[in-house]
């Protein structure tokens, strides 16, 4: 039965990258059970996006509800300021053991776009208790995305993509160009020259360097070379410039790795993750430090870290996580994501032979096809909603990141559907 108001919708609700007085069409979902989102109508539709590729265990997982709801009936919510509660400890326990082993420090975070702004906050106090509070500027590449609030966005490509409009109020960073070695190859001392001549040149303005480590999401869908990312740890060594990578969408295993910056053997100095960390259940981000980052924050005038959110370790969103994360450190992630992997590069290699399609790329369980045009959105997701699967394309991308739990033959659903709309994309 359809109860779901949408003209209500339509007239008061902001969507994400909405229009108020051209509404795009919306699908009202009333509930999600393992891969499939069930809408209003009873249309059954197989995820292809992990809701923005957060949701890997799939929806209604029993562990994740269970936590959940054990949690609820404890303490929803309590200020983390001169307090502290279990889930909190017991989480940053769990993401301590899977992160790199010189990661020791965590800052709960609401987003991920918080996370990174959190992130960009300690580089600038850790140089001001280093007395070189001139290192004061951040270093990224072009077709990244870190956010869409203001310090985040000021690390996103200023020139294309979704933060171009904005241009000079954010564009204050220093940008790089973006990495053209494809993930797999060696990478040519081309793809690193400018970053280095902007290294050698201006390291003494330069606190840090931040990257999306392997795969350039929302701004590229692009993977590129891991020796790429080694050669940026080493360039960060030699100018002493902090490295954060941002693995808030290839953290938890999404690249075939617990983390991305595994492909490269690196470590960063400062990580930012999100999305997966509660299996796609509520909103929690964390950045994640070094004792040296911490050490210099502390040395820094202030004394302490400059930060602290009223919903900061929300024991809910850490019980989430917790359970997430003990799925993720119990589970067999590791074979779902090589599963899917080898799947989407045979299911996917057909698109090469359609016109409008420029490339095909996968990558553990991201699979991509790019077009040579801008696609229209909504139009695509209502052909994609046809086919009985849920795919969001954006830019010139027709992608998925399903869940890691879907099966076999729902995932063969999704590449066929791509396959089809590819082919009327025009
Ligand atoms: N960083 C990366 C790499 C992302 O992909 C995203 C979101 O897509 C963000 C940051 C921002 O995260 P959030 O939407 O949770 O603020």
């Amino acid at each position: 039965m359809n109860n779901i108001d949408y003209s209500f919708d339509q007239q008061h609700l902001w969507h994400p990258y909405s229009s108020m007085q051209a509404p795009a069409t919306v699908f009202g979902v009333t509930s999600a059970s393992g891969v499939t989102l069930t809408l209003d109508n009873g249309q059954q539709l197989i995820d292809g996006t992990s809701s923005w590729w957060a949701c890997i265990h799939g929806y209604s997982h029993p562990q994740i509800l269970a936590s959940m709801q054990q949690q609820l009936s404890q303490l929803s919510h309590v200020m983390f300021g001169g307090i502290t509660h279990e889930p909190a400890i017991e989480l940053g326990k769990q993401l301590l053991a899977l992160a790199p082993d010189n990661l020791s420090k965590v800052f709960f975070a609401d987003s991920g776009s918080i996370s990174v702004e959190v992130a960009m906050k300690m580089a600038l106090q850790y140089w001001q208790g280093r007395a070189a509070s001139d290192k004061s500027k951040i270093l990224t590449v072009r077709r990244g995305y870190h956010g869409d609030t203001f310090a985040a966005m000021s690390v996103c490509d200023p020139t294309e993509g979704m933060h171009s409009m904005f241009g000079a109020n954010v564009a204050q960073q220093l940008f790089a160009p973006a990495p053209q070695t494809p993930f797999g190859e060696d990478c040519s001392a081309n793809d690193t020259a400018e970053l280095a001549q902007l290294l050698a040149k201006q390291h003494h303005e330069i606190a840090a360097l931040i990257i999306e480590p392997i795969m350039q999401g929302a701004g590229a869908m692009w993977f590129y070379s891991a020796d790429y990312l080694k050669r940026l740890r080493e360039l960060c060594d030699k100018y002493q410039v902090l490295l954060i990578l941002d693995e808030i969408a290839t953290g938890f295993g999404r690249t075939g790795k617990m983390f991305a910056c595994e492909h490269a053997a690196i470590q960063p100095d400062i990580m930012c993750v999100g999305k997966a960390l509660t299996g796609g259940y509520i909103s929690l981000a964390a950045t994640l430090c070094s004792d040296e980052v911490a050490s210099g924050i502390s040395n820094s005038p202030a004394g302490v870290f400059m930060h602290g959110p009223t919903f900061m370790a929300n024991p809910l969103a850490c019980a989430a996580a917790r359970a997430s994360l003990k799925l993720i450190a119990t589970g067999n992630w590791q074979q779902q994501v090589s599963a899917i992997e080898a799947q989407m590069h045979r299911e996917l290699a057909p698109a090469r032979d359609i016109k409008q399609v420029k490339s095909v790329r996968v990558l553990g369980a991201v699979g991509v096809i790019e077009m040579h045009h801008t696609v229209d959105t909504g139009k695509l997701q209502q052909e994609f909603v046809k086919r009985g699967v849920w795919v969001r394309p954006f830019s010139r991308f027709i992608y998925i990141m399903p869940p890691y739990v879907i099966s076999a033959e729902q995932l063969t659903a999704l590449t066929t559907a791509m396959l089809d709309v590819a082919a009327i994309s025009a």
